[in-house]
């Protein structure tokens, strides 16, 4: 399968491919293409070249092409889920009715958004000029997907950005390109020309790197690992353009004494388990009132038994494999190391049997984890729940800041004065109360801290990809202006019959 450069599936230069693995198996699932900085360069000289008319479209021509893409994709809702549930190893009910319906969702809200770059209203606020406000895009977006949500990522990088106008070149993680390359044809199908949107099918040291540091491109979005995170960062640093990072999270899952514990405990091994974990926002550190700490740590304990690992393919199985043998043996490695200090009340293992052959991890709860451990303050990205006790509620929220991310948490309560309390004082950019993961698309998705500072979604990312322009027009008309005085106040100077009055 070749990469989309120029509205058309293209051949590397370079000849050479790479294999996408179904986690599931560990077998071959597809052969890509594998871009070099030669395909970069050419995805990049595509989006330049698409740029001026893209930008030049009405709002409603550019409304028009991504309304049209979100029925497209919604037609080819059953492929799309298959091709993402095989790629990313993901449970086939959450391909369906999580990931391919979020998309069509947000390619349809950013369908309506791209008729409302709002400002300021136009007024005369120096008294001699009308000042006036306009958002334009910022040129050719170069973006870098994760693994975890692949067609969800390729979806937040691409829609704020063309329909302000951009074009852009998005590099998906080199295990899940798939999904990223149907999604990208579906705007050339809906009228957009080419080289809107571009996919390059490459490496992160390779492609990636290129495609930040490329001098013709103009915005780096970013959504991954903080620790890449941070080169990416340092890269475009040297070109000086826009970045907008979203990066790693660890959240709190803040239980109070007062909360409805069935609703806790469910709300937990949902919010831990779902994608298997592989979640920048998934539940990880459980810090639960010592009153309630046996019965939760019990209760989710159990539930993690009755959670059914099985083929991705099959309605009923509820967890999936990690994502690929190497992610499997760092989250194994994680809990391995944490068992000295911690207490692993359930799973700890991969599974043995017919599953072995693919990357599946038992869904995994680890109590009493010291305070300041690997697995308190380290993202683990897989089904492993790490609790602890708290006394007080400052004790609570201290522990829930206790970490250099700032994704998501949640707090559980039927106290609206101790909810209203947590959601002002835990530092996150996203607080639930009694729910944890609920996305939609009219609201922002972004971190505070280590988990980076770009917004996707809603309004606020809408903005991040256009540049703010002032535009100041003098409407007196004279020659002579009253500011000039600190310039022109010369002796001598006679009067000038069209000078400022004041
Ligand atoms: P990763 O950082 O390893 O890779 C992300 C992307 O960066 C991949 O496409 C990779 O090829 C590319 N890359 C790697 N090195 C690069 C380089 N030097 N220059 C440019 N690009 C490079 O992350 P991952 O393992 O794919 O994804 C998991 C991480 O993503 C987790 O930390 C998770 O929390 C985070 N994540 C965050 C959000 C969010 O919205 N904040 C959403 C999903 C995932």
């Amino acid at each position: 399968m070749h990469q989309y450069i120029g509205g058309e599936r293209r051949p590397t230069s370079t000849g050479e491919t790479f294999e996408v693995l179904d986690p599931s198996t560990d077998e071959v699932y597809e052969t890509v293409t594998l871009a070099s900085a030669e395909d970069v360069d050419a995805a990049v000289a595509a989006a330049r070249a698409a740029f001026p008319s893209w930008a030049g479209a009405t709002p409603a021509e550019r409304a028009a092409v991504l309304t049209r893409a979100a029925a497209l994709l919604e037609e080819q809702a059953e492929d799309l889920a298959r091709v993402e549930s095989r790629q990313a190893g993901k449970p086939i009910r959450l391909a369906r009715e999580f990931d391919v319906p979020g998309t069509v969702d947000n390619t349809a809200f950013f369908g309506a958004a791209a008729r409302r770059l709002d400002g300021l209203a136009s007024a005369e606020y120096s008294g001699d000029h009308t000042s006036s406000i306009r958002r334009e895009p910022i040129g050719v977006v170069g973006s870098i997907a994760p693994w975890n949500y692949p067609l969800q990522m390729a979806a937040w990088k691409v829609l704020p950005a063309i329909a302000a106008g951009n074009t852009i070149v998005l590099k998906p993680a080199e295990t899940t390109p798939l999904t990223t390359l149907t999604f990208a044809e579906a705007f050339t199908a809906a009228g957009a020309p080419p080289g809107v949107v571009n996919i390059v099918t490459g490496t992160g040291p390779v492609a990636g790197q290129h495609l930040v540091g490329h001098p013709d491109v103009d915005m780096t979005s970013f959504t991954g690992s903080t620790a890449v995170g941070r080169q990416v960062m340092a890269t475009a640093a040297a070109t000086g353009k826009r970045v907008h990072l979203e990066l790693g999270g660890k959240a709190p899952f803040v239980v109070f004494d007062d909360a409805d514990l069935e609703a806790a405990v469910h709300g937990a091994a949902a919010a831990n388990l779902i994608n298997a974990g592989q979640d920048c926002t998934a539940a990880a550190r459980a810090i639960v009132h010592s009153s309630l700490y046996d019965e939760f740590v019990a209760g989710v304990a159990d539930l993690y038994g009755e959670v059914r690992m099985g083929p991705t393919d099959d309605e009923a199985t509820d967890l999936g494999p990690l994502s690929s043998r190497a992610h499997l043996a760092k989250v194994a490695g994680m809990v391995e190391r944490g068992r000295a200090s911690a207490r692993v009340v359930r799973g700890g293992a991969a599974p043995t049997g017919d599953l072995a052959r693919g990357c599946y991890y038992e869904p995994t709860v680890v109590a009493d984890v010291p305070v300041g451990s690997e697995l308190w303050r380290d993202e683990v990205f897989g089904p492993v729940l790490v609790v602890v006790p708290f006394d007080d509620d400052d004790e609570a929220i201290r522990l829930a800041n206790d970490t250099a991310f700032g994704l998501a948490a949640s707090a559980w309560t039927r106290d609206t004065y101790r909810a209203g309390r947590a959601s002002r004082e835990i530092r996150a950019g996203c607080v639930w109360v009694n729910d944890h993961i609920p996305i939609i698309s009219e609201m922002p998705h972004g971190g505070y801290r280590h988990s980076g500072f770009g917004k996707d979604m809603s309004m606020y990312s809408f903005e991040e990809y256009t540049n703010v322009k002032h535009v100041m027009h003098d409407i007196t008309g004279v020659a002579r202006k009253a500011w000039h005085r600190t310039i022109f106040d010369l002796p001598g100077a006679g009067p000038d019959p069209r000078e400022d009055p004041r």
